[in-house]
């Protein structure tokens, strides 16, 4: 499956711990991140993952793109709702899109745990045939 990941500064230490506690389960899928946090994650775990922009600088859009064009079947995006983001829009779009396409998104560890466990349990494996027949221009 394709996954992404996302967090905001305050919640990078957050997603790394998250990575590293369940790097045996992300090793079996394609990781795509928005640039710093996807560098930190390679850097702390060794997973290999796809970075984009900086969230700031459109990588929150880019992965949108792929959310839209069906190509995104889990997201893990640790925002920080403390601290005012200069990509607020971008922010909202992508959990908009999330839900626009019924793709599964933890945007906090609580559910992130049990996203990362119905993985694990192959619970998603809906998304494979929704991926396969999926119209590029029909959201779900
Ligand atoms: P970053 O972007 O991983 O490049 O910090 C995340 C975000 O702020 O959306």
């Amino acid at each position: 499956m394709n996954i992404a990941l996302i967090a905001h500064d305050k919640k990078k230490d957050d997603i790394v711990r998250f990575a590293i506690a369940y790097n045996s389960i992300f090793a079996e899928h394609t990781l795509y991140a928005t640039g710093t946090t996807g560098s930190r994650i390679m850097q702390e775990t060794g997973l290999s993952i796809q970075r984009f922009q900086s969230g700031p600088l459109g990588g929150d859009q880019e992965i949108g793109a792929l959310i839209a064009n069906n190509k995104m079947d889990v997201v893990f995006f640790f925002r920080d709702p403390l601290t005012v983001q200069p990509h607020e829009p971008d922010v909202s779009a992508l959990v908009r899109l999330c839900d626009v396409y019924s793709v599964p998104l933890a945007t906090n560890m609580g559910t992130a745990e049990i996203i990362i466990k119905g993985l694990e349990r192959n619970d998603l494996s809906w998304r494979n045939i929704v991926s396969e027949k999926g119209d590029m221009n029909e959201p779900r």
